[in-house]
């Protein structure tokens, strides 16, 4: 789960990093009143789930609480790459003098979590990343002895660091490891890592990405979690209790399991088409089931077509047929359907599909998979 800058940094000053003094702000007049309570420059910021905002338009500095008003009016309802801005954070500039990076993540490889700081932090740390990796530095954390200070202290020397800085770097090191093994994060990152005029550190930018399989864990992040920012189809899907995942071709997939739709949608691109979705039914296929995964396929207006593979297990094939034939017979639906059925009771389950004129049967999962790209026709 992502969560917005002004989240992750309250989360990071709660476990004792330097923040600017800020608030976030929903309108125009909010952040204009923000900014007078400031009393100085302030940084107007879109609140949106991607990076980069700087580059796009998102970030503006301010003077006056009226050019913080036209600010946050320019801001907000902004698009920054296809989502559209609701809120503005709005606090303290800062003087920066240099643009540090420092991150923490999971190092798959190492199996260890590895902390990464950069003196060439800013806007273009991606492009570093590509073209001068030497100037990034990366430490493993052992996960016995967590990040000791000397570990904190030594990363910032061996990179370069100004030395009367160090010691505050250190800190807000120490600080970003709380907060991502306190709340189960994927990834905490600080950039820019803000070396100010007057000498002080700061966080002036924090993304966190909180692991979504530990999120039970973390009931007092649920406020955090913005449905607006998701995928509309897939929170859809979730409202449904479907496990769904949206893929942006037009063929619509429905499985019982997810190893099989995985499979599937390998069959679909196989063809030389392009699978819309993901779904996976799980066990069982009531008619109810059925025509819920049907309609929310078919809500997607891309999908020109759907693709029903089902594998008969402790599930029988003909009491699926049943669910299928259920399911559609009260719909109105205007594009193809090919079902193929495997397994259990299979001959029964066919007989059934062959009484109904509006679902395509295929012996074969290849089968099935040319008969809806042929139907759909092939997609680039
Ligand atoms: P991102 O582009 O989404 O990563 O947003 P950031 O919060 O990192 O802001 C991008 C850039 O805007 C930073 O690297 C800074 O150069 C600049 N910036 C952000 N906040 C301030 C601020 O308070 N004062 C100054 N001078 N620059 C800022
Ligand atoms: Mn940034």
């Amino acid at each position: 789960m992502k969560i917005h800058e002004y989240q992750a940094k309250s989360l990071l000053a709660q476990h004792g990093a330097p923040i600017p003094a800020g608030e976030v702000a929903l309108d125009a007049a909010a952040a204009a009143e923000i900014a007078s309570k400031i009393g100085k420059r302030v940084a107007v910021k879109a609140q949106v789930h991607v990076g980069g905002r700087g580059k796009a338009g998102g970030i503006r500095l301010a003077d006056t609480a009226d050019s913080a008003f036209e600010a946050a009016k320019a801001i907000i309802g902004m698009d920054i790459k296809g989502l559209t801005v609701e809120k503005v954070l709005v606090e303290e500039a800062v003087d920066i003098r240099t643009e540090y990076y420092l991150g923490i993540t999971l190092d798959r490889d190492a199996r260890q979590d590895v902390v990464i700081f950069s003196l060439a932090g800013g806007v273009d740390i991606e492009e570093v990343a590509a073209t001068t990796p030497e100037k990034i530095v990366r430490s493993l954390i052992d996960p016995t002895m967590g990040l000791p200070a000397y570990q904190c202290r030594q990363i910032a020397y061996e990179a370069g660091a100004a030395h009367a800085a160090v010691p505050q770097i250190a800190r807000i090191l120490a600080a970003l490891y709380r907060t991502y093994t306190d709340l189960d994060a994927t990834l905490a990152e600080i950039n820019p890592l803000a070396i100010l005029s007057d000498g002080r550190v700061i966080a002036a930018d924090c993304k966190i990405v909180i692991d979504d399989n530990a999120l039970f864990r973390h009931p007092e992040l649920n406020d955090l979690k913005e449905e607006a920012e998701e995928d509309p189809y897939e929170a859809e899907a979730h409202r449904r209790g479907l496990q769904y995942v949206r893929l942006g071709g037009n063929v619509g997939v429905i499985g019982n399991g997810a190893g099989l739709v995985m499979g599937t949608l390998d069959e679909v691109k196989r063809a030389g088409g392009s699978p819309a979705n993901f779904l996976d039914i799980g066990g069982g296929a009531k008619a109810e089931v059925v025509r819920s995964a049907l309609e929310m396929v078919l809500l997607d207006p891309n999908v020109k077509g759907v693709f029903f593979n089902v594998f008969g297990g402790i599930t029988r094939c003909d009491e699926v047929a049943k669910g299928i034939i259920e399911g559609t017979s009260t719909m109105d639906i205007h594009v193809p359907i090919v079902v193929r059925l495997a397994g259990t009771r299979v001959a029964e389950g066919r007989h059934l599909l062959a009484q109904t004129s509006n679902l395509t049967p295929a012996a074969s999962m290849q089968e099935a998979a040319s008969k809806i790209v042929e139907l759909v026709g092939k997609l680039a």
